[in-house]
C-alpha cells in the first residue's frame, strides 16, 4: 500500500481510539522534506493535517502508529504515551537511521554538502573515471559531495534514499594519496550497485558479493593501507 494512505489510515485508527465519540476528521497526511526527522499535527476545518519528514516515510507501522500517539496526544493536551515515546525514540536511535538523518542533515541543513569539486579531488569526474574503469559506464551518477566536517571515522557513506555519495573532507587534501580516494568512492558505488541482504534481524550491506567485487580494485592494498596511515 502507498505509504501516505496507509500512514493516513493509522493516524485515522489512533484518533479513533483517542476520540471515539468524535466523528472522524479527513485526514491529510504529507512527507516533506525536512532537515531533520520533524513532524507536525493540527486540526484546521475539519481536517487533521499531518505533515512528516520524508526521512521518516520509510518507517515501520509500529513506528508510524507511536508517533501518531504522540503527535495526536500533543494535539489533545494530554499526557504522551511512555511506550510510544520510547518506541519512536528507539527507531530514531537506530544507527542506520541516525546515520540517515545525519547525511540528510548535511545535505539539507544550513551548510549542505559541498560541492563536488573540492579542493584537491573532483569527485564527478573521479566518478566518471571509475564508472568507466570498473562499471562500463553504466551506472548513473549519483549526487556526490563532500562533508562539511572532516571526519576520520566516517570515510564515505552512501545515502540510498537520498541516491547520495558523501566523501569526508578529510580526504580533499593534495597529501592525500589518488588512490586511496577513488578506492573509498569506489566502495561506496559498490554500496550503490549491491543492495544490502537481511540475514535473519541482520543487515548485511557488505555482502560476499560485495566482497568479491570489491577485490576488482587494481591497487586495493596499497589504497587500504594508505587509509589506515591517514
Ligand atoms: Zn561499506
Amino acid at each position: 500500500m502507498e505509504v501516505v494512505t496507509a500512514s493516513a489510515q493509522i493516524f485515522a485508527r489512533v484518533f479513533g481510539q483517542m476520540r471515539p465519540r468524535t466523528a472522524l476528521p479527513s485526514i491529510d497526511v504529507e512527507f516533506r522534506t525536512y532537515a531533520n526527522a520533524n513532524a507536525q499535527i493540527r486540526l484546521e476545518d475539519g481536517r487533521l493535517i499531518v505533515r512528516m519528514a520524508d526521512t521518516l516515510a520509510g518507517a515501520p507501522e509500529p513506528v508510524i502508529e507511536a508517533l501518531a500517539e504522540i503527535l495526536l496526544s500533543k494535539l489533545f493536551r494530554r499526557p504522551v504515551p511512555a511506550a510510544s515515546s520510547a518506541r519512536y525514540r528507539r527507531y530514531l536511535n537506530r544507527s542506520d537511521i541516525r546515520r540517515s538523518l545525519d547525511l540528510v542533515r548535511q545535505i539539507r541543513g544550513r551548510k549542505r554538502i559541498d560541492d563536488a569539486q573540492g579542493d584537491a579531488y573532483d569527485l564527478n569526474q573521479m566518478f566518471e573515471d571509475l564508472n568507466f574503469r570498473y562499471f562500463h559506464g553504466l551506472m548513473a551518477r549519483p549526487t556526490l559531495g563532500w562533508s562539511p566536517n572532516a571526519s576520520r571515522t566516517l570515510l564515505g557513506h552512501y545515502d540510498p534514499p537520498h541516491n547520495a555519495i558523501v566523501l569526508s573532507r578529510i580526504l580533499d587534501r593534495p597529501d592525500v594519496p589518488r588512490v586511496a580516494v577513488e578506492y573509498v568512492l569506489f566502495h561506496e558505488m559498490l554500496h550503490v550497485r549491491h543492495q544490502a541482504e537481511h540475514i535473519g534481524a541482520r543487515r548485511c550491506v557488505h555482502t560476499r558479493a560485495f566482497k568479491e567485487a570489491e577485490k576488482q580494485f587494481e591497487r586495493l592494498k596499497e589504497a587500504k593501507a594508505l587509509l589506515r596511515k591517514l
